[in-house]
Parts: C-alpha cells; sequence; structure tokens
C-alpha cells in the first residue's frame, strides 16, 4: 500500500491552482494557505483523496473574509442578541457599503472644511423625535448608560429604584455600570415598590441625577407599585435635577402591538430630560445607543472627554440615518406581519417538504420581541414543524438555520424570518433531509 503522506499535494502546487490562486486574492492569502493545511490533513488522515484537493478546499472556502455567516433566525425571537439583534435593512446594507470607503463623514464638501460628524443621521432622528432638542449617538445604550453616569452622576447620587436594578443579560448588570463610573447609587423602595415620597426623600444637594430604568426582561406582578415619569418629572420640576430615562427598546414612536412598551417620543414627552435607548432592538438598525433629549444636556455629554471614546464610527452612522429615513426595518416588518400570512407562509413551506418526503408540518406557535423588549408580550405566529433530529444538522448547515425544540420536534418559527426567506430555509431543510 502506497503511503497516502507522500501523494499530499505539496502547499505551492495548491496555492498555483488558478480558482484557489484567485481565492487568495478575494479572501487573503492567509485565510486560503489556512483551508489548504486542513485540506492536507485531511488527505494524511484518509478522508479526503489527493485529486480532490482543490474542490474539498474550494468547498471549505468562507464566502468572505470573515468567519461570521449569515444564519436563518428560525428562533421565534426577533431581537435574538447571540444571532446580532436586528438585521439591517437592504437599503441601510447599501448605505453601509457607500460609506465603508473614504467618505465625507466629517467634511463639507461645499467649503473645504470640516463639518459637523453625522450630522444627516442626527438629523434623522430629531425627525423621527421631534420632542427631542438634540441628540447624540454612541456605541450602545450601556455606553450611553456609561456616559452619562460619568457626566452627571460621577462623585454624586443617581437616584433609582430597587426594582429597576437590572440585569440585561451575559452577566451585564447596569447598577455595577454605572458605579464602575464614579457614580454613586442613592436606592430608593424595595423591589416591588417604590412611591414618590421615596424619590422626594432621596434627593439632595448630592443628587446628579434621577434615574429611570426600563425592566426590560422581567415584570413583577402582584403587590406592586412604580412611579411614572410624568409623575417624577412633576416632582423634579423646578428642582433642576435631570431625570433621564433608559427605555432599552428602541421604540422612538408608540407602537399599536407593544401598547406596553415605552417610547422615546412619548417619555420626552411625559417629562424626561434625556432618553437613552439601543439602535438595534426594536428601531431595527445597528448596534447604537441613542441619547435624546435636552439640548443642554446633551451638549454636556457631548463635550466631556469620553464621549470621544463612545462615539460610532461612519458605517454605524450611515445605517442609523437609512434606517431612519429608509423603508420599514426588517425587524419592525416581523412585528408588524399578520398572523394569518405567517400561517399561509407554515403551510406552503410544510406541504412543499412533505411533498418530498419530509415529516413536516405547519402549527400555531408564539413568538416574542425578545433583546429586552416587551418580556412577557407573546406574538402570535406560526411555524414548520420536523422532527428533533433536524435541529442539529440544521444549525450546522449552509446557511445555518436556528430553530428550537419543543417537546420532541424541532420548530421553525417563521415571525423572525422575512418571506424573502422561505426558499432557502425549505432548501436548508432539504439538504439535511437527504444526509
Ligand atoms: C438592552 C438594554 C440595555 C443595553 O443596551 P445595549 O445597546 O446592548 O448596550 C440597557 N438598558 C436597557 C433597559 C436595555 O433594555
Amino acid at each position: 500500500m502506497s503511503d497516502p503522506r507522500r501523494q499530499v499535494p505539496r502547499t505551492d502546487t495548491l496555492l498555483a491552482d488558478p480558482q484557489l490562486a484567485a481565492a487568495g486574492e478575494r479572501l487573503g492569502l492567509g485565510l486560503v494557505k489556512d483551508v489548504v493545511q486542513r485540506v492536507q490533513q485531511r488527505i494524511r488522515d484518509g478522508e479526503v483523496s489527493p485529486p480532490h484537493a482543490v474542490d474539498a478546499v474550494l468547498a471549505a472556502l468562507p464566502s468572505t473574509a470573515s468567519s461570521l455567516r449569515p444564519v436563518l433566525n428560525a428562533t421565534g425571537v426577533l431581537v435574538h442578541t447571540n444571532l446580532g439583534r436586528s438585521p439591517l435593512s437592504a437599503a441601510a446594507v447599501e448605505a453601509v457599503v457607500a460609506a465603508s470607503g473614504t467618505t465625507d463623514v466629517e467634511l463639507d464638501l461645499a467649503t473645504g472644511r470640516r463639518g459637523p460628524r453625522g450630522e444627516a443621521a442626527i438629523a434623522a432622528l430629531l425627525a423621527a423625535v421631534p420632542a427631542a432638542e438634540a441628540a447624540i449617538v454612541v456605541n450602545n445604550c450601556a455606553a450611553a448608560l456609561a456616559l452619562v453616569a460619568t457626566v452627571l452622576g460621577q462623585g454624586r447620587e443617581l437616584v433609582l429604584a430597587r426594582g429597576e436594578l437590572v440585569e440585561i443579560g451575559d452577566g451585564f448588570r447596569i447598577p455595577d455600570l454605572l458605579v464602575s463610573t464614579g457614580a454613586r447609587l442613592h436606592e430608593v423602595g424595595t423591589t416591588n415598590r417604590v412611591t414618590l415620597a421615596d424619590y422626594r426623600g432621596a434627593l439632595g444637594p448630592e443628587t446628579g441625577a434621577v434615574l429611570k430604568v426600563h425592566p426590560s426582561n422581567f415584570v413583577v406582578r402582584g403587590f406592586t407599585r412604580e412611579v411614572d415619569v410624568a409623575d417624577l418629572a412633576g416632582a423634579l420640576d423646578g428642582t433642576g435635577t435631570p431625570l433621564v430615562a433608559d427605555i432599552g427598546s428602541g421604540l422612538l414612536q408608540p407602537h399599536p402591538r407593544l401598547p406596553e412598551e415605552p417610547d422615546a417620543q412619548g417619555t420626552l414627552a411625559a417629562g424626561a430630560d434625556l432618553v437613552l435607548a439601543s439602535g438595534d432592538k426594536l428601531l431595527g438598525g445597528p448596534q447604537a445607543g441613542l441619547v435624546l433629549g435636552r439640548a443642554e444636556l446633551v451638549q454636556r455629554l457631548r463635550r466631556h472627554p469620553l464621549y470621544r471614546a463612545l462615539r460610532v464610527d461612519k458605517t454605524t452612522l450611515a445605517a442609523l440615518e437609512a434606517t431612519l429615513r429608509g423603508p420599514l426595518a426588517p425587524v419592525q416588518e416581523m412585528l408588524a406581519a399578520d398572523v394569518d400570512g405567517l400561517r399561509v407562509r407554515a403551510r406552503r413551506l410544510a406541504a412543499h417538504l412533505a411533498a418530498q418526503g419530509v415529516d413536516a408540518a405547519a402549527v400555531d406557535a408564539e413568538a416574542r420581541v425578545g433583546g429586552g423588549g416587551a418580556p412577557e408580550h407573546p406574538l402570535p405566529s406560526a411555524a414548520v414543524s420536523l422532527p428533533a433530529s433536524f435541529a442539529e444538522p440544521l444549525r450546522r448547515g449552509a446557511p445555518p438555520v436556528v430553530g428550537y425544540l419543543d417537546g420532541d420536534r424541532t420548530l421553525l418559527n417563521l415571525r423572525s424570518l422575512l418571506p424573502s426567506a422561505d426558499d432557502d430555509l425549505a432548501a436548508a431543510v432539504l439538504a439535511v433531509a437527504a444526509q
């Protein structure tokens, strides 16, 4: 028997193959070399035969120079933090591509002088939230909180209800972030109840701001009480103490599907001085932290040295502006989708799969906003139900499909996918069925 190692094609030989040379130019030589070496190892291990080396390398090459891959989100969680939160609209993607080269993000082309950075994105934000006098955009909502706590709370007290000491996820605790900036927390009320008198009793010369944090991912039921923004604003009126509301979810205006969810416009109109929100939750845009509200406060945040460390890049500004000015963002389309339309899609997909011999059925299901929005607010949805054994191979497929197990079935929930993904979804299921 011949030694397979003798037959392993040399790296130089493989890289000289026209297809692999072209891949090297597109993806970078280092990346292609890595894949070549992995395939050479598979040849030594007897998994690939030498004449198939080039094909094996081509099959194993990623489609881009980044290892992040597009995934079909069939989890029914619209804003899934582990799946990159909101997908950008086609308009936002185009804007990102256009801005990703050399661009006039901070240059006034008419005068040739330096211009205000991200002016158009800010203007779009202010147009969407007329109650805001000014706005800035930072890296994410956590950065917005850090900036506010630094500017308004450092060496002073931030007054915050005990029931709003929130852990967002992955160990991220808002009170820890606030304290890390040098602010002191003055907690008021109990876990379940806080009154206006509690807040009043905490105000004093040390108070830097009163902070209201939306408990994004839990609800407290039973013997509960909280103070709404309008009452808090009334109590603070004339004291000069700013009221800052972290609404998290990024709704700029009220949404008919989510009547309980606070929005930036309504929160400012109720009397908050600043509203903080995420860009990649219900707004459906890029990761960003939005700070909207009174011009004097926004100006103070912008002038602080920390702002420079937290500001966003040109591609984020481009995506944000396009999300605000462009067509409905995917997350908002998903939120608005009619459940009967989702059922039609589920039936059509299930029938198509069943016709190919797959054990598939259309079922009703529930979806959720996720990502710290509208906890406990299920959205009616529909799903394609498959045998449980499909879950893992679907996740490992190309493109990967992430569904979830429900009893002894794998469900592919359609509310978190746009209809344009249905053909890819069906193809991915058929590919698994054919394995
Ligand atoms: C999600 C959330 C945050 C964190 O937002 P990021 O944009 O992920 O930093 C902060 N506060 C609230 C209330 C949230 O819901």
